[in-house]
This record gives C-alpha cells, structure tokens and sequence, in this order.
C-alpha cells in the first residue's frame, strides 16, 4: 500500500469538509428556494379562487337576464307574426333602454331563423339587426335545449363577448325565437390588469381569450386538432383573429394544477409559477401566472445554517473520535504500563533475593577476616592462659588455677557466641518470615559481631535503646540491614580523630524508629539520592560493593518498613521505620 503522506492526507480531509459544507449549503439553497415556490404556489392558488369567484358573480349576475325577457309578451308577440318598422323600432328601444339599465354590453332579439330583428345597438353601423346568427352555437343550443352559451368575437363588432341565451316560447311551447345577452369583460380584464399577475381564461380547446395583459390572447395553451380547426371556422368563434401557439415547458409541478413553469410569453421567456383552475359551470380554465418571488436573502440564510450545522456536526465528530482515540491510547498505555510494572517488580523480586544472598556472602567474606583476628587473640591468649593453668597446677595452686579458668571461659564463650551468629548469618533465610523479634535484641547482635572492630577502632558507641521493642520480620535479615549500616558508619568514621556511634530507637506513634549517626563527616549533598541504588559505591575498588544500601532498603521495605538517610552534625544519619507489632499470638 503507497502510504499518503500526513500533509496531503489533511489537505485531501479539509477539502472533504469544505466540499461537504457547499454542498450542504447548496442542498438547503435548493430546498429553501422550492420551499418557496410551493409556498407562493399556494398563495397564487388562494388568489385564483378570489379571481374566479369574481368572473364566476359577474356571470350570474347576467345569467337570469335572458330568461326573465324571453318571457316579455311583446318580444312574444313580435316574433309570432311577421314584424312591421313600428314594433320593430319599439322593441329596438326597449331593449336599449333595459340594456342600459343592466349595464350588459347587447341584447338582441332573434326570430326561429336566427335572424336578429332587434337589438339595443340598433343605433350604431355594427347594429346586429338585420344579421343571421344561425350559425352560432349558443343559437343552435338554445333551440334544442332551451339555453345556450358561447364566447366569441362578435362577428358584426369585431368585440369578444360571452353570449348567454334563452329560448322565446309560444303558448304552445314551441320555439320561436331566441333572447342574447352579450357580456364583454373590457371592465374585468382592467381591474385584474391592476395586479402584477397574468391572469388567462382559456376555452375547453386552451385557447385563452380574456387576458388581463396585451398579448397574451388568442394563444392556444394546446396545439389544436384538425377537428377544432374546422369547429371553429365553422363557428367563428374567434372569427378573423390569428390564434398563435404558447410556448410553454413544465420545470416543476407541486399538483395537477400547480407547476412552475418555462413560458416564452410575448414579453420573451421568463420562469412562472403557473395555477390552473376549472371553472366547470362555463367550461373554462383560469390561470394565473406568475413570476416567482427570489427570496435570496432567505436563500442565503438557508445555506449558511446548512453550513454552518455541518461544519458543527463534522468538528463535534472529530472531536468525539479524538477523545475516543485519547481515551484508548490511554487505555492501552496504561495497560502496557501496568503489565510493565507487574515484569519488573517479578524481576525485581528475583533480582533482590539473589542480592540478598551474594550481598550475605559478600559480607561474610569481609568478616571471616576480622572473625580470623578476633578469634586468634583470644586463642593465643587461651594458651597462654592453659600453660600459666598447667604451672599453677604443677605447684598446687589450685585456688589460683581456679580463678585462671574464669577468663577462659568467658573467651570460650564469646567465640561460641560469634561462630553462632556467623553460622546464621550465611543461611538464606526463607523468604516472607515473619516472625515477632525484639528489635533492640537484634541491634545487641549487630553490635556483638562488630565488637572486635569497635574496639579496634575504638569507637565511642552511645545507645538509647527502647526495650523490648516488638516487630514482625526475619531476624536475620534485620540483623544484616543493622550489620550493613553499623559497618558505613564505621568506615565513614575510619580516618576522622573523633569517632562517635549513636544508636536510637524509639516509638513514634504506630512505627518503630531506629537511628544509627555517626560522626564520619556525612553523605556528600548529591550522593544523598543516590546511596541506596544497587552497586552506588564511593569506597575504593574492592572495599564495597554498593550493594549493601539497596539491600537493605529492599529488606525493610518488604517488611513494611521505610529506610531513609541524611546528614546531622557531622555525619551521617540513617532512620529505619518499622510498624510496632501488637501483642497478639504468633500465627507461624
Ligand atoms: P558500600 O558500602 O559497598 O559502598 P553501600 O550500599 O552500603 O555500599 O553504601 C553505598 C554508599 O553510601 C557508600 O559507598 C557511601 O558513599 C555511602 N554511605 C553509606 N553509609 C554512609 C555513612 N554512614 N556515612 C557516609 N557515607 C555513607
């Protein structure tokens, strides 16, 4: 595997993060701009229905008009016989003056031909009267179903207009006629043009024909079939006017008749959120149009929370996997640790008790010479003793011969004494004994073993001894520690004129505490923290070992003890701690 290096691999991270919060900003743009479109959506949608139900009013308001006057007895009677000027300019009149009463845009009069014989623009040279309108549908629908309906361009006016018509019944109920209103919407499309939305009706073929801005009518919404071409001739509905195709391409849709829509308008194409609704009375469609609201300030907004949640939520991770990874590298160290510490103190252990052992060997090396010393004056001395006894006895003098032989005796019995603890001494002792001593019994041993050389060196010794003072330990271990620290003293104290050995022990509280100060001029500042580490030594090569300290130490540490050093006066002053052992009966 080709490893990255660390500089590129952040690099590659950090643009990973960056991509991820533009993309992060760039999703919630997106959403916040659709969120947008669906609410204008459905704004514009409420806004539709209040433009619908105005047309929708404006129609009705007309609807009842035709039928009220096809039931007028002489608009009857006029279509029942043949029409004479007279009537005809009565009825020509009436229906002026109602139509401007009712403020519609016509109202004519056809007889069963569809023929206009009255109208109220009867004034004016686009007059219907005297033109057939049989070929319009709401004439057609009226008479076979009674009323009829129709928007067209008027073909006398050129005006576009919705035509509402109803039947003219004899007492026979027979058809004899038809009454037209015509609406025109001029008023309407004037008062939506106020808003700056489009607003479109379009017919059941998706032509529209009301728009409220220039344009924009006569579009079909829908290419028109072959049979709508010739519907529509047929009918001139939108007469000589050019229907011209909308562009248009759904970008978006929210519901059937709700998208967002790409319209190429007569004003140029341009985006526009387009709402449909079905006015089902009439068969139309309205549709409102209008151009989406960029809320960019929102928008902006939406990015930089997205972002900005993003770069929150990446930090708070690597944040939560770095303590993690901490917590494990701490974890596992510490495992490490432990188990580490757990192979040295085994290690240590091995080591210590071997120490232990070649430092005895070591020690009794040393002290098999002076033993040497120590026993060989008193053997001279007992001979000569035993040749002085032999002469006395040869002489009789057996009360002197007597009294000759109590020196002896007390010789015998020290060398008994010194071979004795020697032979203890060399034993290793099983290790973990715990026996309960008198700690001032083992200090008397110590001194006796060293007391040839005491007096050799002629040693001042104070002791200030506490007794008994019971501990829980091995006897002989203490023994060597007290050997170990006796013999530094006396070798600190060898070439110093005064020579002064002082031995405490005392208890302190909970502790057994035993001082040994000399007066061979201390330990050396920087040696202090030093002299109980294995194989320290600042005797010539062959007198020490260094080894003595750190045995010592690791004898009385085992026993629950403390050994410490420091300097008082003019030497060296080392303090051994061990707890005090309560009187309760031996356990081994
Ligand atoms: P060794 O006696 O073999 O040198 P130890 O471990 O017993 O080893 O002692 C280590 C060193 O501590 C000695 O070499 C000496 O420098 C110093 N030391 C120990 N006891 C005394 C003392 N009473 N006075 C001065 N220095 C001492």
């Amino acid at each position: 595997m080709i490893a990255i290096p660390r500089p590129l691999r952040l690099t590659f991270y950090s643009l990973l993060i960056i991509a991820g919060a533009v993309l992060a900003a760039a999703v919630a743009i997106r959403q916040a701009e659709r969120q947008s479109l669906v609410d204008d959506a459905g704004r514009a949608s409420q806004q539709l229905a209040l433009y619908a139900n105005s047309l929708h009013t404006l129609i009705e308001r007309y609807r009842a008009l035709p039928a009220v006057l096809a039931l007028d007895s002489e608009m009857i009677s006029a279509l029942k016989g043949p029409l004479d000027p007279v009537t005809q300019d009565l009825l020509n009149h009436k229906l002026e003056k109602i139509n401007g009463a009712a403020q519609s845009s016509t109202l004519e009069l056809m007889d069963s031909t569809g023929l206009a014989v009255a109208a109220s623009n009867w004034r004016l040279p686009s007059s219907y009267v005297g033109n057939n309108y049989a070929f319009r549908p709401y004439f057609i629908q009226t008479r076979s179903q009674g009323t009829g309906r129709f928007y067209a361009v008027g073909v006398t006016t050129g005006i576009p207009g919705y035509f509402l018509s109803s039947a003219v019944l004899d007492e026979h109920q027979q058809f004899i006629g038809a009454m037209v209103v015509k609406l025109e919407f001029p008023e309407l499309e004037r008062e939506w043009a106020q808003g700056n939305d489009l607003l479109l009706v379009s017919d059941a073929r998706g032509i529209v024909f009301i728009a409220n801005q220039p344009g924009w009518r006569y579009r079909n919404l829908r290419p028109l079939s072959e049979t709508d071409r010739a519907e529509l001739k047929a009918t001139r509905q939108y007469d000589k006017k050019q229907l011209l195709p909308l562009g248009t391409r759904e970008l978006q849709r929210f519901d059937e008749n709700s998208h967002l829509m790409r319209v190429d308008g007569p004003q140029g194409s341009a985006n526009y959120i387009w709402e449909s609704l079905p006015l089902k009375a009439e068969g139309w469609t309205l549709h409102l149009l209008r151009k989406p609201q960029v809320a960019a300030e929102d928008q902006r907004n939406a990015g930089l929370a997205a972002a900005g949640l993003w770069l929150t939520l990446v930090f708070l991770l690597l944040f939560l996997t770095q303590r993690w990874r901490l917590a494990r590298l701490r974890q596992r160290s510490r495992e490490e640790l432990e188990q580490l510490v757990q192979e040295r103190t085994r290690a240590l252990r091995t080591a210590q008790d071997g120490l232990v052992q070649s430092a005895k060997l070591a020690a009794l090396g040393q002290m098999s010479a002076a033993l040497a010393h120590e026993i060989n004056q008193p053997l001279t001395a007992q001979r000569m003793q035993l040749a002085t006894l032999r002469l006395l006895l040869e002489h009789g003098r057996v009360d002197d011969a007597y009294q000759a032989l109590t020196p002896l005796d007390e010789m015998l019995t020290r060398m008994a004494a010194l071979t004795g603890h020697l032979k203890t001494f060399a034993r290793k002792s099983p290790s973990g004994l715990r026996e309960r001593l008198d700690l001032s019994t083992v200090v008397d041993q110590a001194l006796h073993l060293l007391d040839a050389r005491l007096r050799d060196e002629s040693i001042g010794t104070v002791l200030e001894l506490t007794r008994p003072a019971w501990v829980r330990g091995d006897a002989i271990r203490l023994e060597q520690v007290l050997i170990n620290l006796l013999r530094n003293a006396l070798d600190a104290m060898a070439d110093k004129p005064r020579k002064r050995l002082k031995i405490c022990l005392r208890a302190d509280q909970q502790l057994w505490q035993l001082t040994v100060s000399d007066s061979g001029g201390g330990i050396a500042e920087e040696h202090l923290g030093s002299v109980f580490d294995p194989f320290f030594t600042t005797k010539p090569v062959g007198d020490g070992l260094g080894l003595g300290l750190a045995v010592s130490y690791a004898i009385v540490h085992e026993l629950g003890g403390h050994l410490s050093a420091g300097n008082l006066d003019d030497g060296a002053v080392f303090t051994l701690t061990l707890p005090i052992a309560l009187e309760t009966p031996d356990l081994c």
